[in-house]
C-alpha cells in the first residue's frame, strides 16, 4: 500500500471533536487534528492548539535579474529577523501560502510591490485541483503502447496513450474521471502518481498491451528496464534529406529504418537532386512518395521503432532491370544512429553484411551527434476553479477576462504558464521550473498546486479585487499570515522571469476590463 493509501485508511474525517483535537479547514475534508500532528495531507499541523501551515511560505529572491549574487535572505530552517538586507526584488509564491477554502474567503496573500513605477498586485493560494492531471511526453522511437491504450499505475489504470509527437510517445495522465470518477483505489493510485509525477519524483507506469516505463521529469525514461540515450534525429525520410550529401559518393545504397517514415536515399528527392543512381531496391512496406515508405513493421522496440532486429527483413528482391548489381553497396541505419549495418549484393544480387567500413562511420556518428539527449517531460494541467478565483475577486468572472485579455499575468510557483485560449482559466506548467517539492494533494482526492495572480493595482481594484487584504511584500516577510508558518527565501531560477514589466504596462494602457 502507498503512503497516499495508508493516510486515505487511517484518517477518519467524520470523527467526532474531542477536547485536545481541532479542526482544519482548509479543504472540504475538514480533519479533527490532535495537539503535534498532523491532518490527513500532512500539509496542515495542530500546533500547541492552533493550525499550522506546515511547509514554510517561499518568496523567491530575484536577485540574479539585477546581475547580483543570488543571497538567500533567510536560510533553510533559520527564522526570520525581520531586516531588509538584500536588494533583489521579491515575489511572493504560493507555496506554503495555504489555501482559498471555503469560497467566500479572500486569498492568503495579496501582496502589493511597486515595481519600475509600476504599482503591482499579486495574489497567491495553494490551489485545489480537482480537475488536473498532467501531460507526458517521452522521448523515444520506442513503441511503448498502442494509442489510446490504458497507462496503469499499481495495477490501477491513471490515464492513456494519446497521439505521438516527433520523436516522442505522449501519455494523458489523471484527469476528473480517474481522480474521482471510479473506484477509490483509482482515485488514490492516480492521486498519488500525479503527485510524484508533479514533484519531479520517479513513477513506474504499465501500459496495456505495451511496455513498463519509469518515468520522471527531467530524467530519460526507462522503459522495459532499458534506459533510453537518444531521441532520433527525424524520420527517416528527415534523415534522408539532412545526410544525403554526406553519404554522395561513399555507398550505393543508403536505407533509414524508421517504424513512421523509412527513406531510400536512390528514391527520396534528396537523392534524385544530388543525382543518385537507381539501384533496383525493393522495399517491404507502403510506398507514400518516392524515396518515403510507411509501414515497412509492425512497431515496437528494435531499429527506429520497428519490430525487426534483422533490417534485411524490409527489403524484397533486388531487380537487375533498375540497377541491382553484383557489388552494390548498401548502408542501413536508424534514425538515432543507435543501430546500423554495412552490406554488398553477391552474384545473386542477395546482400550480405559486410565488416562495417571506415569510410561511413563518420556519418553514422553525425547522426548520433545530432540526437538530442531522450528526457521525459511532465507539464501539470489544472483549471482553476470558483473557490480559487472567488479568492482573487468577488466577480470571478472578471478574473478570467482578465487572464484571457493579458491583464493579470499567472505563475505557478513562479514559474511562467500557458493558458489555454478559450473559456476559463486551464493552465499549463512544465514542473521542472517549479521550485521542488511545490505540489501536494487533498484526499478528496486532488492534488494542491500554487499559483499566484500578477496585475497592476488599479486593475486589481478595477476588477473587484479585495483591496482591503492588500499587504506589502516587507510586512508579509516579517508577520507571515493566518497559518503561522515560517519564510524562506531561495533564489529564484534565472529562467522564470519576473511577471512581464512590459506586458503589464502595456494592459494598463488598453483601461481594465
Ligand atoms: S486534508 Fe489537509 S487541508 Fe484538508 S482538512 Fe485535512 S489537514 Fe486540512
Amino acid at each position: 500500500m502507498s503512503e497516499l493509501a495508508e493516510r486515505f485508511e487511517t484518517h477518519d474525517p467524520g470523527e467526532k471533536l474531542v477536547a485536545e483535537k481541532i479542526r482544519c479547514d482548509a479543504c472540504p475534508v475538514m480533519c479533527y487534528i490532535a495537539d503535534g500532528r498532523t491532518g490527513a495531507c500532512d500539509r496542515y499541523g495542530n500546533v500547541a492548539g492552533r493550525i499550522v501551515r506546515m511547509d514554510p511560505l517561499t518568496i523567491l529572491d530575484h536577485a540574479a535579474e539585477t546581475g547580483a549574487a543570488m543571497v538567500p535572505f533567510v536560510a533553510e530552517g533559520e527564522q526570520w529577523d525581520g531586516e531588509l538586507i538584500n536588494t533583489g526584488r521579491r515575489f511572493v509564491t504560493a507555496i506554503g501560502a495555504g489555501t482559498t477554502y471555503p469560497d467566500y474567503k479572500p486569498a492568503p496573500f495579496i501582496v502589493s510591490q511597486e515595481v519600475e513605477g509600476v504599482d503591482l498586485v499579486t495574489v497567491v493560494t495553494e490551489g485545489i485541483f480537482s480537475y488536473c492531471g498532467v501531460k507526458v511526453k517521452i522521448d523515444t522511437d520506442r513503441h511503448i503502447g498502442p494509442e489510446t491504450a490504458i497507462v496503469r499505475a499499481e495495477g490501477e489504470a491513471i490515464g492513456h496513450v494519446t497521439t505521438g509527437e516527433y520523436g516522442s510517445q505522449m501519455l494523458s495522465l489523471g484527469g476528473v474521471h480517474h481522480l474521482t470518477g471510479g473506484s477509490k483505489a483509482e482515485g488514490r493510485a492516480t492521486c498519488d502518481a500525479l503527485l510524484n509525477l508533479c514533484n519531479s519524483k520517479p513513477v513506474e507506469l504499465t501500459i496495456d498491451g505495451g511496455a513498463t516505463v519509469i518515468v520522471q521529469a527531467g530524467k530519460p525514461p526507462v522503459i522495459d528496464g532499458k534506459q533510453e540515450h537518444r531521441m532520433r534525429v527525424g524520420c527517416g525520410s528527415a534523415t534522408i534529406g539532412m545526410f544525403a550529401t554526406q553519404w554522395r559518393g561513399l555507398v550505393d545504397e543508403v536505407v533509414v529504418v524508421d517504424d513512421h517514415i523509412t527513406g531510400v536515399v536512390s528514391e527520396h528527392q534528396a537523392g534524385k537532386v544530388l543525382g543518385w543512381q537507381d539501384t533496383g531496391i525493393k522495399i517491404v512496406g507502403r510506398r507514400s512518395t518516392p524515396g518515403r515508405y510507411f509501414k515497412v513493421s509492425e512497431p515496437g522496440l528494435g531499429w527506429g521503432g520497428t519490430s525487426i532486429s534483422d533490417p534485411l527483413s524490409i527489403l524484397g528482391e533486388w531487380n537487375a532491370k533498375k540497377g541491382a548489381r553484383p557489388g552494390l553497396s548498401l548502408l542501413m541505419v536508424s534514425t538515432t544512429g543507435e543501430q546500423f549495418a554495412y552490406y554488398e549484393l553477391d552474384d545473386d544480387l542477395k546482400p550480405v553484411e559486410q565488416p562495417f567500413p571506415e569510410r561511413l562511420r563518420k556519418s553514422v556518428n553525425l547522426i548520433e551527434d545530432n540526437c538530442e539527449p531522450a528526457l521525459c517531460t511532465v507539464l501539470f494541467i489544472g483549471g482553476a476553479g470558483g473557490s480559487l478565483r472567488a479568492g482573487v475577486t468577488e466577480n470571478p468572472v472578471n478574473l478570467t477576462r482578465s487572464v484571457q485579455g493579458l491583464k493579470t499575468y499567472v505563475t505557478v510557483g513562479g514559474a511562467p504558464v500557458y493558458v489555454w485560449p478559450g473559456g476559463g482559466i486551464t493552465l499549463m506548467v512544465d514542473v521542472t521550473r517549479v521550485p521542488p517539492g511545490a505540489f501536494g494533494y487533498v484526499p478528496t482526492p486532488a492534488l494542491v498546486a500554487p499559483i499566484e495572480f500578477t496585475l497592476r493595482r488599479d486593475d486589481y481594484v478595477r476588477l473587484g479585487g479585495h483591496e482591503a487584504e492588500i499587504r506589502s511584500v516587507a510586512d508579509i516577510v516579517a508577520k507571515g499570515g493566518e497559518y503561522l508558518n515560517p519564510r524562506r527565501g531561495p533564489g529564484a531560477a534565472a529562467s522564470n522571469p519576473w511577471p512581464p514589466l512590459a506586458q503589464l504596462r502595456r494592459a494598463g494602457s488598453d483601461g481594465a476590463g
